[in-house]
């Protein structure tokens, strides 16, 4: 991010949520690899809380949330980051075992609220049952992150290992809130509630340039920068991602879990935002198996597990 962006952000955060009357506010810190620059966030995690705290409140209690590979890690930026009940959340890339359960201890010494992003590609997509342990002898939850952008053979790849990673959950007596396929699907917190779907509803990037756009993964969504956005009044979506307009969804029995599926991803991978997520009939049939995870959860009611 520019010295130019790093020092307006604060107070442009400070003026959109008072003209847009935001109550919480969470602010994610997303890579490339964020820790390589330690001293700038932990500077803009000091400033942003001290101009904010009187304006919003944390959303869940947590200020920000830090997307890392945890390479850059140190005790001193972990107990710093504490402060503000910052959740961190560690993607094990192409680590050994061993040292994803080193980086894992570390930063649960201090990290009250810890969870492991695994992005389903590359080595991971085999050792998915290894990592999940890992995570459970840690007390740390799991979110995996399938591609925003398959190929038919990647979603092919995904069902053996997805399928068998289910069954290890709902088997083990370890507990684990079932929230684990993000990047595409967003289910809600501790409920069966309708959930609805994060990414162009109120989840605004601000990028390293002060461009700003409504979605992580979606470079074609740029709504305007730092200059000329002030407020929610000004951010306009141009898309329509509505699944209940797409046929096959409006008649599923998961519509209230998947929405379906990431908007991204139907548009990648059809051109258009009006098909049912690629991830479709992989999702239909995991989601008996989310539910028993639910179900689960459900009549465990102790030692909730953040993430
Ligand atoms: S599972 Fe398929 S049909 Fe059902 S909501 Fe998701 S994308 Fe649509």
């Amino acid at each position: 991010m520019t010295d130019e962006v790093v020092k307006k952000l604060p107070d442009w955060l400070k003026s959109f949520c008072v003209k847009s009357r935001v109550e919480k506010l969470c602010v994610s810190f997303l890579g490339g690899e964020p820790s390589i620059r330690m001293d700038l966030c932990l500077n803009l995690m000091e400033s942003i809380y001290s101009k904010l705290n009187e304006v919003v409140r944390p959303y869940h209690g947590s200020w920000f949330m830090f997307f890392t590979n945890g390479d850059f890690l140190t005790d001193e930026a972990l107990i710093e980051m504490s402060r503000y009940n910052t959740i961190v959340l560690y993607n094990p890339t192409y680590d050994s075992l061993e040292e994803i359960d080193r980086k894992l201890k570390l930063i649960k010494k201090r990290i009250r609220f810890c969870c492991m992003s695994v992005v389903i590609d590359g080595v991971n997509i085999g050792r998915l049952i290894e990592i999940t342990d890992i995570a459970l002898s840690n007390k740390v939850n799991l979110r995996l992150n399938p591609l925003y952008h398959p190929t038919s053979d990647y979603i092919h790849s995904l069902y053996e290992p997805l399928d068998s990673l289910f069954d290890h959950l709902i088997s083990t007596d370890e507990l684990i809130w079932p929230k684990l396929l993000l990047g595409s699907l967003y289910v809600g917190w501790g409920s069966r509630s309708i959930s609805p779907y994060s990414y162009g509803s109120w989840l605004l990037v601000v990028d390293t340039d002060g461009s700003i756009r409504i979605c992580s993964a979606d470079d074609g969504t740029d709504i305007g920068d730092l200059s000329t956005i002030s407020s929610i009044d000004d951010v306009k979506f141009d898309h329509s991602w509505n699944a209940k307009s797409i046929g096959l969804c409006q008649r599923c029995e998961w519509l209230s879990w998947c929405h379906g599926g990431h908007p991204l991803t139907r548009f990648s991978y059809y051109g258009s935002y009006n098909y049912p997520t690629p991830y479709c009939d992989l999702y239909k049939k995991l989601f008996p198996k989310w539910k028993s995870l639910l179900d689960k959860w459900e009549s465990r009611k102790h030692g909730q597990m953040y993430m």
